[in-house]
């Protein structure tokens, strides 16, 4: 039978509610995580393409609920950005990675760690006080971290962005730019920030060997960005194949399930003892 249109409307309209009480009961199972210690990071390496040597890790977050099991941060990173949950959560992760990584560096002195900052976290005003601290109750040298912020997080205040990142650089952090490509804006307005290395978006290394146009593309950010003096990394390498074509177009890390997935502390120690340092 042909639908009316108002049952559409109810079904849509149910939907929606639907949606809001996951949200609701995401928003809450969410707040106790870290008290709860659901909360995790995972560390997936990044490979220098020219030494084959493990250079970095990014920490990606792990949340796992002790009913619902493992949530994406996909799925609850929006969440606690919309309900401000997004504060203790940024502040555990960095304090988490420097606890980790200071262990790391015993063995591994020139490790770097790369996190991801939310935009909500990056506009609060004592962000820099935040992190300063933590960095430095950590006792870590700031140069071996990098902070990955994306295009959409820097753009909107521009200004007000510049002077930010200005004084992490005088800090002694590293700056990334996440999702490269993704955004609208051009590489050479964004070499007005005063930023060090690109991350090319997985979505351009993913159809490199099926469309002309992804590897045009790629091959083209690699050199404008090294022209402007900038390092370039591509995430979401899966094949040789992938990482053979990067490596030839002089792209100088790769990140992604070819070198390996993002592993638990305890196995990125058993994944690095089997691999060549930096
Ligand atoms: P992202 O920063 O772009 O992270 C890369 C995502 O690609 C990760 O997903 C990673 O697990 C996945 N990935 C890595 N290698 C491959 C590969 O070879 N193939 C494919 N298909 N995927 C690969 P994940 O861990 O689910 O994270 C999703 C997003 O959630 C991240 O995207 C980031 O935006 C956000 N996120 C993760 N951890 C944090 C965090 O600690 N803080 C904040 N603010 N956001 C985070
Ligand atoms: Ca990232
Ligand atoms: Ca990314
Ligand atoms: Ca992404």
């Amino acid at each position: 039978a042909k639908k009316s249109g108002r049952n559409q409307f109810e079904l849509y309209h149910n939907e929606l509610h639907i949606n809001d009480k996951q949200t609701l009961l995401l928003e809450n199972a969410l707040r106790k995580a870290i008290d709860c210690n659901e909360l995790q990071l995972h560390y997936q390496p990044q490979m220098n393409t020219q030494t084959k040597q493990i250079c970095g890790v990014e920490a990606l977050i792990r949340w796992k609920h002790p009913e619902m099991g493992y949530v994406s941060p996909g799925k609850f990173i929006p969440i606690a950005e919309e309900s401000g949950l997004i504060i203790p959560i940024s502040d555990w992760v960095l304090r988490q990675a420097c606890e980790d990584l200071k262990k790391l560096h015993l063995d591994y002195p020139h490790l770097k760690m790369s996190v991801n900052i939310s935009s909500i976290y990056f506009q609060q005003a004592d962000f820099m006080k935040r992190l300063q601290s933590t960095i430095e109750a950590a006792n870590i040298h700031p140069r071996l971290f990098e902070l990955e912020l994306t295009e959409s997080t820097i753009m909107p205040n521009a200004e007000q962005s510049i002077a930010r990142l200005v004084k992490l650089k005088k800090f002694g952090l590293k700056i990334a730019i996440d999702d490269f490509g993704t955004g609208f804006s051009s590489l050479s307005y964004l070499h007005r920030f005063p930023i060090d290395i690109l991350k090319i978006d997985q979505s351009f290394i993913k159809h490199l060997s099926s469309y002309e146009d992804d590897a045009s593309i790629v091959t083209a950010i690699i050199k404008m960005a090294h022209n402007l003096r900038l390092q370039v990394i591509a995430e979401g390498v899966e094949t040789e194949k992938q990482c053979k074509f990067l490596q030839k177009q002089g792209c100088d890390y790769v990140q992604g399930y070819y070198v390996s997935k993002p592993l638990p502390l305890a196995e990125l120690y058993e994944f690095l003892e089997t691999w060549n340092q930096c």
